[in-house]
């Protein structure tokens, strides 16, 4: 379906590509040894090279360069043996030696792709343009003292991956799916924790508007919006922004504008600079990064089985839904705990239990899938107790209910509550009988053709065995009674 926004001159199609900066998951920075550990005392994990001091010579990290190559690979893409890191040179106060390290020229990961999952349930497939390796800049503080500005350089020299996209995106929709998409690949990768909050993955927004059918028109870049709910909220923004001016016989300028969410609106921050005013030029102090192909084909057998092919394969491992296959595999740490209920078991029953009752009990304590009071084991030994007929599926509901509260086996709160199911065929026939008897009337209906009343006996019979009873049993035992 396509996604448009209409104008006066008719309907707008809505152009978008995301670069995304991705901070590596690594200990030490990307050219030096200080600790990349997040909320540490200002100016406490800055060594000398990151301060700028001269005659520091930089060293690259060879773990992240590990990283960027597994995101690389997790992104289908290119992976280049040859790269090179160049000097962006710009006067900034959070960047005390005057240029960030950079890959201009040849980044380390080229043309990838990554899959798209859209509500309707279609995919799409958007285009990586590239993936290279540069590093963070400090982060000034205006807000400490009313005269001053402070500036922290923990975060200066930390190892970022720069994630572009090919303007291929095409709603405010996709724009979030790809997110979340890349967002779900870099943790299950182990290269970035995506956590947007703490800035650890930011995205700069271009979008640009057009007439269907026509070549791309000018872009604006908005710059570092920093969590997916403000991507999708800025892209209409703007597209609206675009759309006012060309229809009114203006031009867009190409610029770098800021959102202001508050206001819901974007503003112009600077006219667009282009690369040349960067003077970027190879970086001398670092000799081109060379990598061996096998290296690379070590990292890429030790790759994580990845969202994608997880999903692939509960689908017929298990024989799960696409939908609920996808919901199951958001997060690693889910995936592994329906495996782990799922294994020797009934999947789709373990599926059913873990999105429904499981999720549901797991949001009311606002608990992670990490801290659920229910283990895996646990969760297992609840559905053995339904297919051995121990318990029925509404006894279970409530079986899982204490779990939760209690953290006791399901077991355990069978015994402690005696709510094994009733197979006792007399039990169940004694209950029947007196039910038939005490409502004559009905029983009446019922053989008058009023069938919808079957489930008012099948109810009160379960009431009466205070739910326990067998249903299969109370049918077959009402049906011979009412029908026979
Ligand atoms: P620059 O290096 O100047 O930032 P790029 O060509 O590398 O420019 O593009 C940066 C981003 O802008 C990419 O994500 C790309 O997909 C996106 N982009 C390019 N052209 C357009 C356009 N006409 N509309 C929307 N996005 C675009
Ligand atoms: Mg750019």
């Amino acid at each position: 379906m396509t996604w448009t926004i209409e104008g006066s001159t008719g309907a707008w199609e809505i152009v978008v590509g995301l670069e995304v900066h991705a901070q590596v998951i690594s200990k030490a920075k990307l050219f030096s040894g200080a600790s990349t550990l997040f909320g540490g005392e200002p100016n406490s994990q800055v060594s000398l090279v990151d301060a700028g001091f001269p005659g520091m010579l930089p060293v690259i990290n060879h773990e992240c360069v590990a990283q960027a190559v597994r995101t690389g690979l997790g992104l289908k893409a290119q992976i280049n043996l040859m790269s090179r890191f160049d000097r962006k040179n710009y006067f900034y106060a959070d960047l005390p030696t005057g240029y960030q390290i950079s890959q201009f020229v040849h980044p380390i990961v080229g043309e990838g792709k990554i899959e798209i999952e859209l509500a309707d349930g279609t995919t799409r497939e958007i285009g990586i343009t590239r993936l290279h390796l540069e590093q963070d800049a400090g982060k000034l503080m205006h807000d400490q003292d009313p005269t001053r500005s402070f500036v922290d350089l923990n975060r200066a020299g930390v190892a970022l991956m720069e994630i572009v996209s090919e303007p291929d995106i095409r709603s405010p929709e996709e724009a979030g799916a790809y997110l979340r998409k890349l967002r779900q690949i870099l943790r299950y990768l182990g290269t970035c924790d995506g956590n947007m909050e703490e800035g650890s993955m930011r995205a700069d927004v271009n979008v640009s508007v057009r007439k269907t059918g026509e070549a791309f028109r000018t872009r604006c870049e908005i710059k570092n919006v920093n969590s997916i709910r403000f991507v999708t909220q800025v892209i209409p923004i703007e597209a609206m922004r675009q759309i006012e001016i060309w229809e009114s016989g203006g031009e867009v300028d190409q610029e770098t504008r800021l959102f202001d969410p508050g206001k819901g609106e974007t503003r112009s921050l600077r006219s667009k600079e282009d690369a040349h005013d960067y003077r970027y030029f190879p970086d001398p102090d670092l000799l081109p990064l060379v990598i061996e192909r096998s290296w690379v084909d070590e990292l890429a057998a030790a790759l994580p089985e990845l969202p994608d092919e997880k999903r692939a394969r509960f689908q017929t491992e298990y024989g799960i839904t696409a939908y609920d296959a996808g919901v199951l595999v958001a997060e690693q740490a889910t995936a592994d705990f329906y495996e782990a209920v799922a294994k020797g078991r009934d999947g789709r029953s373990a599926a059913a239990w873990m999105t429904g009752d499981f999720f549901a009990a797991l949001n009311r304590m606002s608990r992670g899938i990490e801290e659920s009071p229910v283990s895996a084991d646990a969760l297992g030994g609840m559905l053995d107790m339904i297919a051995d007929g121990t318990i029925n599926g509404k006894i279970a509901k409530e079986v899982l209910e204490t779990m939760f509260e209690t953290g006791e086996s399901a077991s355990d709160v069978v015994e402690r509550k005696g709510l094994r199911q009733v197979t006792d065929t007399g039990a169940i026939e004694t209950a029947a009988d007196e039910i038939i008897a005490k409502h004559a009337d009905k029983v009446a209906e019922y053989k008058s053709g009023k069938d919808k009343l079957f489930g008012f006996f099948v109810g009160q019979v379960m009431k009466a065995t205070a739910g326990k009873a067998n249903p299969a049993m109370v049918n077959e035992i009402l049906k011979a009674r009412l029908d026979g």
